[in-house]
């Protein structure tokens, strides 16, 4: 089988680019999905309370602006059904294949093709052009604990949860204080005899206003668009605005400590559990955690903060570092994901046989986040250094999607071989991102997912969600090396190259 175009990944990326794909009249595509749905992290975060903390009018495609969402901030489930309806309304539902997993991809210098192979099958797919919508937020992370497999109860991760279990009466223990932990923990005090949380560093928490959206203001978005893009771009200059507290350290990161002390101080009135959640970094270094009922619901009389360092996970529990073991039945790892640790979700090989996660040992990098050079017609959403701190990351996706589209219908109609970004441009931009790292917050010596163990930063954009849009704006053909099909390389500035 050959086709033009394979994107890999049916959540909100591999779906938004099949749309656009669709759009600019490219119908010779596929979109591999491991799972059996369509979702991807929606999908697999099913967690009590699974909720987004970006209002849904910014957390929704410009394009599928959807006047229905309940509230502010919509649950997981309502927008599963979002991505369900995209894939109904915008008819991308036949170029869905489920249950491929991808396992690796090769280039093929003389066709200028790639070959995605799948897990269990033995036939591979010869694609012109890749589209890695994957996702960093896949594969669930386990904390490396010793004794973590000699527990005797049940191990249940925020992102594999398991609904069958119930939860009524049982001594629940909760390793993590995230973004996943601060929306699971609330919906657990109310059924568990006991909820003890195991805390590492406490982050900086901002109230979450979630309102219900009332059928006058659904009625006036449906009859309206223009309210609702209004409504978006209110939403979206209000947390552009933040980037200027949380994406540096400025004398509004001191603003926004201070809400969130006083947050803090009239949530929780215990001065000593106050200090054992003051954060000790700035704020924005790590994700801010946006909610209401963390607090309160650590404070329940079957809700204990534990801040000891954990020594270990007993048979029967989870023993700290002062000697106490915590007898749980069920323990909640809400630990996050593993992002990037092999560099590659599966074995990439380009251009005379490089292999991406060997390039990529020191730290991920690619050009405008999207194309690495040696690997050309691959195009990745959510790539390296393309993380947003402080606004929606569907923003940012579909600028993504906008451009790897816009550089795969160039390579259609002009039916190049190849496009491959120029190594000394990849550099150059990439120098530029890190010495602009060098200057935010996330650089300021906390830990997070966002750094590598060296303390590498191949996660997040340091700038606005503005800037962003903008690199990606349009596909720059100088900025690549295009092939043509029996030919030698020639150079993007030749007129009869030209996109
Ligand atoms: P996370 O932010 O990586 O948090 C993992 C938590 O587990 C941290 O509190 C961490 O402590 C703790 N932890 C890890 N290993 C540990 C160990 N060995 N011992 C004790 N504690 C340990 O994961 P997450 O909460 O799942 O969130 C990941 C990302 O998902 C977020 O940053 C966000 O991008 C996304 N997310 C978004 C939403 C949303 O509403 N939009 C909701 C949930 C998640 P340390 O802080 O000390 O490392």
């Amino acid at each position: 089988m050959s086709i033009a175009v394979a994107v890999i990944g049916a959540g909100f990326a591999g779906i938004g680019a099949a749309i656009k794909l669709k759009q600019k009249g490219i119908d010779d595509f596929v979109v591999f999905e491991r799972g059996d749905r369509v979702g991807g992290t929606w999908r697999d975060n099913t967690y009590p309370g699974a909720a987004c903390d970006i209002p849904s009018h910014l957390y929704s495609y410009s394009f599928a602006p959807n006047p229905e969402w309940s509230h502010t901030y919509s649950g997981s489930a309502e927008i599963l059904d979002y991505i369900d309806e995209m894939v109904a309304s915008f008819g991308v539902a036949e170029h869905i294949r489920f249950r491929r997993e991808v396992v690796g991809l090769s280039y093929d210098e003389a066709s200028g093709e790639w070959t995605v192979r799948f897990a269990g099958r033995r036939r591979a797919v010869k694609a012109r052009s890749v589209i890695m919508a994957a996702g960093p937020l896949a594969n669930p992370s386990f904390p490396d604990l010793r004794g973590i497999d000699d527990f005797d109860g049940c191990k249940i991760h925020s992102a594999r949860w398991d609904h069958d279990y119930d939860f009524t009466g049982k001594k629940v223990a909760v390793v993590g204080t995230g973004a996943s932990a601060v929306q699971i923990v609330p919906h657990l005090v109310r059924s568990a005899a006991s909820v003890k949380v195991f805390q590492r560093t406490p982050g900086w928490v901002l109230p979450r206003v979630d309102v219900e959206t009332g059928e006058f203001a659904k009625g006036v978005y449906r009859v309206v668009p223009g309210a609702q893009r209004l409504a978006r771009a209110a939403w979206y200059w209000g947390h552009e605005s933040i980037a200027l507290g949380v994406v540096w350290d400025t004398p509004l990161t001191r603003v926004v400590e201070t809400v969130s002390r006083l947050n803090l101080r009239l949530q929780v009135r215990d001065p000593w559990l106050r200090r054992q959640l003051t954060p000790d970094f700035s704020a924005g270094c790590k994700r801010l955690l946006m909610t209401s009922d963390y607090y309160p619901a650590l404070q329940a009389d079957n809700c204990k903060l534990v801040t000891w360092p954990i020594a270990r996970i007993a048979p029967k529990g989870i023993r700290t570092v002062e000697g106490v073991e915590h007898q749980a039945d069920v323990i909640v790892f809400a630990t996050g994901f593993d992002v990037g640790k092999q560099g590659t979700p599966f074995p990439v090989t380009g251009v005379g046989g490089r292999v991406l996660a060997d390039e990529w040992a020191g730290g991920a990098y690619a050009y405008r986040s999207v194309n690495v050079a040696g690997y050309p017609n691959l195009h990745i959403t959510f790539g390296p250094n393309s993380g947003p701190g402080h606004n929606s990351a569907l923003v940012y996706m579909e600028a993504q999607i906008d451009y790897i589209t816009d550089a795969v219908t160039m390579i259609e109609k002009n039916d190049w071989k190849a496009l491959d970004v120029r190594e000394e441009v990849q550099s150059a931009y990439n120098r530029d991102i890190q010495k602009r790292l060098g200057a935010t917050t996330w650089n300021s010596g906390c830990q997070s997912w966002y750094l590598t163990e060296d303390g590498f930063n191949a996660t997040m954009f340091p700038g606005f969600a503005t800037q962003y849009t903008k690199q990606l704006a349009r596909v720059d053909l100088q900025d690549y090396r295009i092939l043509v099909h029996a030919s030698e390389p020639r150079d993007a500035s030749e007129p009869a190259m030209s996109g």
